[in-house]
């Protein structure tokens, strides 16, 4: 379902891994979905925690919430239209 939300947004999928020791969607201009699954929206690796402040964590952390409510919604309503 990912995958297909990704290809209605007009994501390209690259026909080989760029990286053979990463992940599949990684380029060098970072991740290439637009939609993304929920364990990839919310890590934040130590290296971006430890140089940005609390306060803006707390951004992210909403814009975070918001992306996975929006996919959440695009989701089940893919998945109704699917089963007719
Ligand atoms: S965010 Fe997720 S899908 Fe995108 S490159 Fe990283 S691990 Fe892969």
């Amino acid at each position: 379902m990912l995958l297909l939300i990704n290809r209605l947004l007009g994501v390209a999928f690259p026909h080989q891994r760029e990286n053979l020791s990463s992940c599949f969607f990684l380029s060098s201009a970072g991740c290439r979905l637009a939609a993304r699954h929920v364990l990839c929206i919310n890590y934040v690796c130590n290296k971006i925690t430890s140089r940005i402040k609390p306060d803006q964590i707390a951004a992210l952390r909403e814009a975070e919430g918001e992306e996975i409510l929006f996919l959440f919604q695009v989701n089940e309503k893919l998945k109704k239209l699917i089963k007719g």
